[in-house]
């Protein structure tokens, strides 16, 4: 290794060579050789970055293949018909093929606060419009332009710090980056409290690649993230249902849930209900069986190759919820079918005030609630209803995530098993033995006096 010598910021680079390190191009996605070698080809910079240089280091599979570059939004769209600028207080850039994305980002600079107070600056061709903070110090607008060490230094860890290029096939470190992954070890780059109050995000993914990683997450790291974990309070909604969605989805939602137990910024992801079912009330309806049980289901999936859903982990998560609200409100009024739906749009509704779970998610979280009554019911119309509906899959398979938690179904999930794996003939059978539909008594009504219009 050495410090390389050269202009635009790479001279505070420690630079690794090709046989230095284990990266090699075989790993790496067509789609992000072949930008690139694009970016190359028109005289700009492009290395990859992030995820895809760690977890590669790490003979891991990375999700997807982050590309930073001297690029802009706007030249990147011009160079890429493929493309979509993303975001306005961060802007990236997607490149679209079929369905893999490559983000694509320009490198960061510093923020000038007197470039953002509108006084004079030694930056030139920089509007203040680019870049602002809040007074608590967070950054709303991030889009200052400069050079790769620039860059660097405003990235997260210092092991997503690492620049990958395909011109030598070398990678930069800017920070400490490679010795980090070494030791495995999630260290913030610059000072912890400072980039948390940045970006209170950064709380959140800190925990999240400890789990993924299996790294430990550095001391002065960690020091500030139960006392600064309030600031997450102003992030939106929608961002924080991103967030959670990654943290759930990082194939170590376990270890990533027990973390976010054991650290404050988890509280910001879930609301005071669930929460209390999962630290105060655990035994109650075996709330936090189910979700242990939910969690390593979904992690299995995914080392499956399987896909899993947000409304298939919410509606886990909020199950025993609707049970206590369920339990709470009796609304002598209702009939069993619309308790429950009041129930349920209670538990959604308190939960979307901390994450905003998209509708097309939300839609599907209840048919999969609303699908468990009629798989548990047993009659002939039920059933055949039940089979054929869209949601079954998931419906069964939550039913037994339901059974395997402790709640006692009578059996009803080898039922269903059992009718899966049976022929048609067999089928029938199955069906034949069902208890008859109990037509629902009819009470003789008496009719109401016609009410007299006046
Ligand atoms: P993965 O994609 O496996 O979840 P990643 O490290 O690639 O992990 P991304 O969210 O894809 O994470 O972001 C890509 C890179 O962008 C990160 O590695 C990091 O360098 C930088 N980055 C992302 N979010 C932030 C943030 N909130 N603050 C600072 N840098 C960030
Ligand atoms: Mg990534």
């Amino acid at each position: 290794m050495h410090k390389e010598d050269h202009p635009l910021g790479l001279d505070k680079a420690t630079l690794i060579p090709r046989d230095e390190h284990t990266v090699s191009r075989r790993h790496i996605s067509d789609n992000a050789l072949s930008v690139l070698r694009k970016l190359d080809s028109a005289g700009f910079q492009g290395y990859l970055v992030g995820g895809g240089v760690r977890d590669l280091l790490l003979e891991k599979r990375p999700k997807d293949f982050d590309i930073a570059t001297d690029a802009t939004p706007e030249e990147l769209r011009s160079l890429f018909r493929n493309s979509r600028i993303i975001g306005r207080r961060f802007k990236i850039v997607h490149l679209r093929y079929g369905r893999e994305i490559i983000e694509a980002t320009t490198f960061r600079a510093p923020h000038d606060v007197a470039v953002e107070l509108g006084e004079n600056s030694s930056r030139k061709g920089i509007r203040n419009l680019d870049s602002a903070h809040s007074t608590a110090g967070m950054i709303l607008r991030d889009n200052v332009y400069g050079n790769v060490d620039e860059d660097a230094l405003r990235r997260d860890f210092t092991v997503n710090a690492l620049y990958y290029r395909t011109t030598d096939f070398a990678i930069l470190d800017f920070s400490t980056g490679m010795q980090d992954l070494k030791d495995r070890k999630i260290r913030m780059i610059g000072d912890p409290a400072e980039r948390y109050k940045e970006d209170p995000v950064r709380m959140l993914r800190a925990l999240r690649f400890s789990a993924k990683l299996d790294f430990d997450i550095e001391e002065e790291t960690l020091k500030p993230i139960n006392e600064l974990a309030y600031l997450l309070e102003s992030i939106s909604p929608a961002r924080l249902f991103d967030e959670t969605i990654k943290l759930l989805a990082s194939g170590q939602a376990e270890a990533t849930f027990a973390l976010l137990q054991k650290y404050q910024p988890g509280n910001y992801l879930f609301a005071p209900t669930l929460r209390a079912l999962l630290t105060r009330f655990k035994a109650r309806d075996n709330a936090a069986e189910l979700l242990q049980l939910a969690l390593k289901n979904t992690d299995n999936r995914l080392a499956e190759g399987k896909s899993v859903t947000p409304a298939f982990l919410y509606a886990a998560l909020l199950w025993p919820v609707v049970k206590l609200k369920l339990e709470l409100n009796s609304l002598p009024k209702l009939n069993a079918a619309q308790q429950f739906n009041v129930a349920a749009n209670s538990a959604l509704a308190e939960q979307l005030t901390y994450t905003s779970i998209p509708k097309r998610f939300t839609q599907v979280t209840k048919e999969i609630w609303e699908m468990q009554a009629r798989l548990e019911t047993r009659n002939r119309r039920a059933a055949e209803g039940a089979y054929d509906h869209p949601r079954f899959r998931a419906a069964y398979d939550f039913l037994l995530l339901r059974e395997d938690g402790g709640e006692n179904l009578g059996g009803v999930g080898s039922w269903w098993t059992e009718f899966q794996e049976a022929s048609a003939e067999e089928r029938e059978n199955m069906l034949e033995q069902l208890p008859r539909e109990q037509k629902p008594k009819r009470k003789a009504r008496r009719r109401k006096p016609a009410r007299k219009e006046n």
